[in-house]
């Protein structure tokens, strides 16, 4: 997938905008004890968002989500891996998303993160979230309620993430870059 992405600040319409796909940089054994797992639930309409929290024990949950790159919402419970979730493929988003009952009907996303370790999305990856979660049916709060910015060391080579705005890696204090450089782009 091609990365032609608007400057931070900068407003594109979804439908316009591509969007960068991320692939999994989490532990290989993570992954290899995912394969066996069921992917998550695609949800691509009120009803089956509906139908899937129906099902849950806590509705309002957090539950894991993933965007694959077909920009459908998987839905997980909270302990599946986010790589299990996508089905091990790549994704234009990946976090953890909490709903809640809207009044008439329906269903509105009231927390929703980037934190998928597996992944390290950008927080760049909101408008593919908002898209999935607008197909789903749902409201969503405009942006992401927790936004976690994952960096790669270019000194020692680890994945920091950026707490505060402190740009420096945990790991050997080394600065960490001012864009997100985790992986290189998915082709
Ligand atoms: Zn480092």
């Amino acid at each position: 997938m091609e990365i032609d992405r608007p400057e931070p600040g900068t407003r594109a319409a979804p439908e316009a905008a591509p969007h960068r796909a991320y692939r999994y940089v989490g532990p290989p054994d993570v992954r290899d004890a995912a394969r066996g797992a069921p992917p998550g639930t695609p949800v691509t309409s009120a009803a089956e968002l509906s139908a899937w929290l129906g099902r849950q024990p806590d509705a309002a949950g957090p539950f894991t989500y993933t965007v694959g790159t077909d920009g459908v919402l998987r839905l997980a419970d909270r302990r599946s891996e986010h790589v299990a979730c996508a089905g091990g493929g790549p994704v234009l988003g990946a976090g953890e998303v909490g709903f809640a009952a809207v009044d008439g009907g329906g269903h509105r996303a009231v927390e929703v993160s980037n934190l998928s370790t597996g992944y390290c999305p950008d927080t760049a990856c909101w408008p593919a979230v908002a898209a999935a979660l607008e197909r789903a049916g749902a409201g969503h709060p405009g942006g992401l309620t927790q936004a976690v910015v994952f960096r790669r060391c270019t000194g020692c080579g680890e994945v920091s993430v950026v707490r505060e705005g402190f740009f420096v890696c945990v790991f050997c204090e080394s600065d960490l870059p001012a864009r997100w450089n985790v992986a290189p782009p998915v082709a």
